[in-house]
């Protein structure tokens, strides 16, 4: 629609200009710096940053029911920038000029309703948001929309040159980090540093195929990060994990998609994230809390963090009592919800800080972690698969969450459960076929369920002349061929002869 054909009080919002004073906030010392610089940790001591804006209140000036109309017309307005995660402008990153956006697609991800026969085996209405259909096929796009198009604004408005984007990655961020800054001009270069066989060769495949130079390393993520952490502390490279807090921003879209998605009644819902890094549930609960506190929620949805037991730092701080709670890292197990098989997480700080202010907003405790075993995720994927909805490992692991929170009565039959499929599941195939193979009994612990495994059927009948790639049959043998392969399907299929 044409900026001119919009309602008259909706017209002159459409297209957004920077209003907002965005700066980054220690969580440690609580200081604040300046936003064109780039920070990946306080530089006076060290501690984790957010973005925060300070004229917030300006956007609480207008009542909820003016940003809801808003961004409802604004989804009609094909104008590139704000088509992805910017159509949450004034919400997001009010700091960027449009002119800096970067839009490959990302975003405004489907919300499916699970069909009725895994609603009924589950025993709640239930919906999988599919993030997987970004366009490097996972959530990370979201947040690296919004670091890039930063990127952007300040190599311009700075003149530098020369930037090396950097990032470490179970998969997905380096698959995404590579992407975006291969829009960018030759400014910008970008290196990802990998777990060397933990990755899949789907995510593997990405950062090479966007031309950024990958790096494998020994270990799992863990060590990846520390090493990627040293160099942005030692050397002139811009962080892309999501330490960098411009990353947590842009993932807050979908805490105002799902929203929107839901006609902004979010009261008897009960949103299940899977959580590695912590920065997805870091960026969901934030961008969550925003929209409450401008009134365009008027109640909060539970917030549920999914971990694997073989991957549960959160877990274990949040199963303590509150005056008991340390948080201690933990060493990884292989975890089939690979892209999350984090035992540091970076994000940890921010999610202990936005968990207390949470629950204090919502009046009673609605953020929750629970635990979930390997053979859980694995099976919960496979029968959503045969639902009708493709999620991914990781998706399972937030389905097998949904389960174990419906057991703990953290969640009852009659609310509405959102299940995040962060990646697509084709990322994921390996686990699948190992799964059919009974080969996740070492390290993953899982066994294969008959009833969940499929293989295919080999079909090669015996006596008939056989086709072969690039050599034409004879009409006869072709149709001695036809024949004895129809036999041999319907014979497989039981098949009655018409
Ligand atoms: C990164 C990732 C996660 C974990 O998100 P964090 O922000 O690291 O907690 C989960 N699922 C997928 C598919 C991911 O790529
Ligand atoms: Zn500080």
């Amino acid at each position: 629609m044409k900026i001119e054909q919009f309602p008259d009080d909706v017209k002159d919002y459409i297209l957004p200009a920077p209003s907002g004073e965005l700066s980054y906030r220690c969580l440690k010392c609580e200081r604040v710096h300046p936003p064109l610089k780039l920070y990946y940790a306080c530089p006076d001591c060290g501690g984790l940053l957010l973005i925060e804006d300070m004229k917030e209140a300006r956007l609480r000036e207008k009542p909820g029911a003016f940003w809801r109309r808003l961004f409802d017309f604004r989804r009609l307005a094909n104008i590139q920038s704000l088509r992805g995660v910017f159509a949450f402008y004034e919400f997001l990153a009010p700091l960027i000029p449009l002119e800096d956006v970067i839009y490959l697609g990302e975003g405004h991800t489907p919300l499916i309703q699970a069909p009725a026969k895994l609603a009924e085996a589950v025993g709640i209405r239930l919906f999988v948001k599919h993030d997987g259909q970004n366009p490097s096929a996972s959530f990370k796009d979201r947040g690296m929309a919004a670091a890039l198009s930063y990127l952007k604004y300040v190599i311009r408005s700075r003149k530098l040159t020369n930037v090396l984007a950097v990032c470490a990655s179970t998969g997905d961020t380096s698959a995404a980090a590579a992407l975006y800054a291969s829009a960018l001009g030759p400014e910008v270069k970008s290196a990802v540093l990998l777990p060397k066989g933990k990755v899949t060769p789907a995510q593997l495949s990405q950062p090479l195929g966007a031309g950024a130079l990958v790096f494998e390393l020994p270990g799992v993520f863990d060590d990846c990060m520390k090493v990627v952490e040293h160099l942005s502390e030692h050397y002139d490279v811009a962080l892309l994990n999501s330490k960098n807090p411009w990353r947590v921003l842009g993932q807050e879209s979908y805490a105002y998609e799902l929203a929107q998605q839901l006609d902004y009644e979010l009261g008897d819902v009960a949103v299940f994230v899977p959580v590695g890094n912590a920065g997805n549930i870091t960026a969901v609960m934030s961008g969550l809390l925003k929209l409450k506190r401008c009134d365009v929620i008027d109640r909060l949805p539970k917030v549920i963090a999914v971990q694997s037991s073989h991957a549960d730092p959160v877990y274990r701080y949040y199963s303590r009592p509150e005056s008991e709670r340390v948080y201690q890292p933990v060493t990884v197990r292989p975890s089939v919800a690979q892209a999350a098989m984090i035992g540091d997480p970076v994000s940890f700080p921010r999610v202990a800080k936005m968990a207390a202010e949470y629950d204090a907003t919502a009046g009673e405790r609605r953020f929750f972690v629970v635990e979930v075993e390997e053979q859980a995720i694995m099976d919960n994927m496979l029968q959503a698969n045969r639902s009708g909805l493709t999620i991914c490992t990781q998706g399972g692991e937030g389905l097998a969450g949904l389960r174990e929170a419906l057991r703990l009565g953290l969640v009852e039959t009659g609310e509405r459960a959102v299940v995040d499929s962060t990646a697509h599941a084709l990322k994921f195939t390996g686990f699948q076929s190992d799964y059919f193979a009974d080969a996740l009994r070492d390290g993953f612990e899982i066994k294969a369920k008959p009833q969940l495994v499929n293989r295919p059927i080999d079909i090669s009948p015996a006596g008939a002349p056989l086709p072969e790639a690039g050599r034409a049959q004879s009409a006869a043998d072709r149709a001695a061929y036809v024949a004895a392969a129809a036999k041999d399907v319907a014979l497989a299929l039981g098949l009655n002869k018409r």
